[in-house]
């Protein structure tokens, strides 16, 4: 069995998510969309708010899973059996992240694969950060987040700015 593993802060899941997401299920026999706790950047959902964004976007497909961990992926990956990150690009400034930890994994972990996917046109501009700052300040975000997230995206950023 094929288990792919979709690592990311999620913070929120976005529709450019989303569309890796669907891609990526489709290679595979089951794909963990896994909220990485404890990265460098400072959320804004906490981990059960974003693992439950996650599961409203994502109800209904079969082979897919939702998760959150701990520490290094390459470990969370050997615990649940998986052979493959999946992690997206978009700009070229997406990169140099990228690839440094990509072959940081492979140093750690020769037998697991990184896989990357080119966003889709549509989703070139988008990232959390803008649905984040559109949200905050009554930017329309029809379109960027999947529709059953959309309120409690919007809800929470406004709270926060009062
Ligand atoms: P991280 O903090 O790990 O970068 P993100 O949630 O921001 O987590 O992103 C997770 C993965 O999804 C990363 O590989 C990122 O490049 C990719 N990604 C984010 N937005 C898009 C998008 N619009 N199109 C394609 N890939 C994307």
């Amino acid at each position: 069995m094929r288990i792919y593993v979709y690592p990311g802060s999620f913070d929120p899941v976005t529709n450019g998510h989303i569309d890796i997401i669907d891609r990526a299920a489709k290679q595979c026999d089951k794909l963990i969309v896994a909220v990485l706790v404890n990265s460098k950047k400072k959320p804004v959902f906490t981990i059960e708010e974003r693992v439950e964004l996650l599961k409203c976007a994502l109800a209904g497909r079969p082979n897919i899973e939702i998760d959150s961990f701990t520490g290094l992926t390459v470990d969370y990956l050997k615990r649940k059996n998986a052979s493959v990150i999946i992690r997206g690009l978009r700009a070229v400034s997406d990169f140099e992240n990228e690839f440094q930890m990509a072959i940081l994994n492979k140093q750690l972990s020769p037998d697991i694969e990184t896989i990357f996917m080119m966003t889709s046109l549509n989703y070139l501009y988008l990232s959390s950060s803008v649905v984040r700052e559109l949200a905050a300040n009554n930017g329309n975000i029809d379109g960027l987040v999947p529709d059953c997230i959309k309120d409690r995206v919007i809800e929470k950023l406004r709270s926060l700015k009062k």
